[in-house]
């Protein structure tokens, strides 16, 4: 995988959703197919002998490349989601952004104590969003959690939140 071309095609956008954020916009990389089957083939290489039974996505952009490598994975796709989006019965965790607070949930019967999950989502920044999902999946007592980023920004220090028992990948990092 070339990540220097990869990359390239993320779009930093500035001051967005509020002033001083630089944000990734990654919509760039979907867009187009070759790189869109490089990140797959990137992750999969990461996971394919884990034996993960579940993909978790972290709504909404966890929901892209989630179901994309749970395919190749074989494995099934859990949505944890925002509040009052998910019908049944829910497990729901708070947690502090970048830029605000906010809630996930997940369905009280998407994992259970056999699995093996792998955590995904776009982008680790805080790390505030996937602590909160890992607290999530905890609910469940799977065999092991593996969490997995497209693209970490090194200097917020993420990683920081979680146990050292979750092993933490990303295919892309940013210094700045
Ligand atoms: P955090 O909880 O601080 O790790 O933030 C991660 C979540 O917020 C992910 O779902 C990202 O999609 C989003 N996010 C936070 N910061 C950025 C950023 N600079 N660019 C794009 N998305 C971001």
């Amino acid at each position: 995988m070339n990540i220097e071309k990869i990359k390239k095609a993320v779009r930093n956008v500035s001051d967005f959703p509020i002033p001083g954020i630089q944000f990734k916009d990654v919509t760039t990389l979907f867009k187009d197919p070759d790189i869109l089957r490089e990140l797959t083939d990137g992750l999969y290489e990461l996971y394919k002998d884990k034996c993960i039974s579940k993909v978790v996505g972290i709504e909404s952009r966890g929901f892209i490349l989630g179901p994309l490598l749970a395919v190749r994975l074989n494995a099934g796709f859990v949505p944890i989601r925002k509040p009052g989006k998910l019908p049944a019965a829910v497990f729901e965790e708070s947690y502090e952004k970048e830029y605000g607070t906010d809630s996930i949930q997940i369905h009280r019967d998407a994992i259970d104590s056999n699995d093996v999950v792998l955590l995904h989502d776009d982008l680790l920044a805080t790390g505030g969003t996937m602590g909160a999902a890992v607290n999530l999946v905890r609910n469940f007592h799977p065999r092991k959690m593996y969490v997995n980023f497209l693209i970490e920004l090194e200097d917020l220090k993420g990683r920081g939140v979680f146990p050292p028992e979750v092993q933490i990948d990303s295919l892309i990092k940013y210094d700045i």
